[in-house]
């Protein structure tokens, strides 16, 4: 099968500042797709580009077959948005926001009709057809925003931070219809800030920085191939007195990376712990033997410690770095 969506070299410049840089992405069909990246790392203006909202500098952007943005609204009318920020019109219900939407797609008003009540049993609105948009929560919105980027019925859908700002069970939820969607074969564009949200919906996540892609993989592939298999994060009281120690401690040489300028970084001693960050007042310990750090923090009862298996936000600040991004 074709690949929906198809980037070559995609390079886009604002005053003088490679936002996008030669970037390259194919998405393979039926598959979900996260695009991570900490802010300004381009991933809002890779899905314009993609959409053909703006033009490129150079590289091509391939759109079911259309060329970007020559061919952009031919190639839109197949495509689902969830943009960041709704949009769903204050004035009218639940319904009409779907049919006004649906006629923006050039369906007609009997096709829209038909289309209803999957939409409104999907989005867990069947309840609310008449309901103003005002009276809705914002997990509802959110979720008949994904509803009306379905109307359309697209094999690919691109989706902008699409939980953000939600609670726990709003976001499960849309979860869930996305799950739903996967299985039903769509494609999936899928940006976000959330790394749970990625590990558990992803096939294939590209991480962004810069304006390019730095590494792809499945969520678990980017855990086996950039982070040890264990954490141990530790807090609490003493803990800058034990690392003083730990690093100063020749024979085991424990904690010996925790002496390098960045706080981190760099093979550390044997056995104990292959990497350490600092983030606040946690130190973050990166080990293949954790029962070895474990056995040592048991000595120490000031410290409190939170022994878990790497996850996919360890990989992305691994790989994109602590530091705070505007
Ligand atoms: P992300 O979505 O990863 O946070 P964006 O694609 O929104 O990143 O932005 C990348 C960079 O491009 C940021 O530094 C942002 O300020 C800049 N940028 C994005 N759009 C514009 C624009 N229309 N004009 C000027 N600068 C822009």
């Amino acid at each position: 099968m074709t690949s929906p969506l198809i980037l070559r070299g995609l390079c886009k410049s604002y005053g003088g500042a490679r936002v996008v840089d030669g970037l390259d992405l194919e998405l393979e069909p039926g598959r979900c797709h996260g695009l991570l990246g900490p802010n300004g790392a381009g991933k809002t203006t890779t899905l314009r580009l993609a959409l053909g909202l703006i033009g490129a500098d150079a590289g091509t952007v391939d759109l079911l077959g259309y060329p970007m943005p020559e061919q952009a609204a031919l190639a839109r009318r197949k495509v689902g948005v969830v943009p960041q920020i709704d949009s769903l019109d204050p004035d009218f219900t639940v319904r009409e926001n779907l049919l006004t939407y649906g006629r923006y797609f050039g369906m007609k008003g009997r096709e829209i009709e038909a289309r209803i009540p999957y939409l409104l049993e999907f989005s867990g609105l069947a309840g609310k057809a008449d309901a103003p948009i005002n009276n809705l929560s914002g997990g509802m919105k959110r979720r008949l925003t994904l509803a009306r980027a379905l109307v359309n019925d697209p094999d690919l859908i691109f989706l902008d931070e699409p939980t953000t700002g939600l609670d726990p069970q709003a976001r499960h939820l849309i979860w869930q219809g996305l799950r739903r969607l996967i299985g039903q074969g769509k494609t999936l564009l899928l940006t976000t800030h959330f790394m749970d949200e990625a590990e558990r919906l992803c096939d294939v996540i590209s991480v962004l920085d810069q304006g390019r892609v730095i590494v792809r993989g499945s969520p678990r592939e980017l855990i086996r191939q950039h982070i040890e298999p264990h954490v141990v994060e530790i807090f609490g009281d003493g803990l800058n007195e034990w690392k003083t120690c730990a690093i100063s401690d020749p024979a085991a040489q424990r904690l010996s990376t925790l002496s390098s300028p960045a706080g981190g970084g760099g093979a550390g001693g044997e056995g104990f712990c292959r990497r350490c960050e600092t983030a606040g007042e946690t130190l973050f310990c990166y080990t293949d033997t954790p029962e070895i750090v474990v056995a040592e923090l048991e000595a120490q009862p000031g410290l409190r410690y939170l022994h878990r298996p790497a996850n996919l936000e360890d990989v992305f600040l691994k790989l994109t770095g602590r530091d705070l991004r505007d």
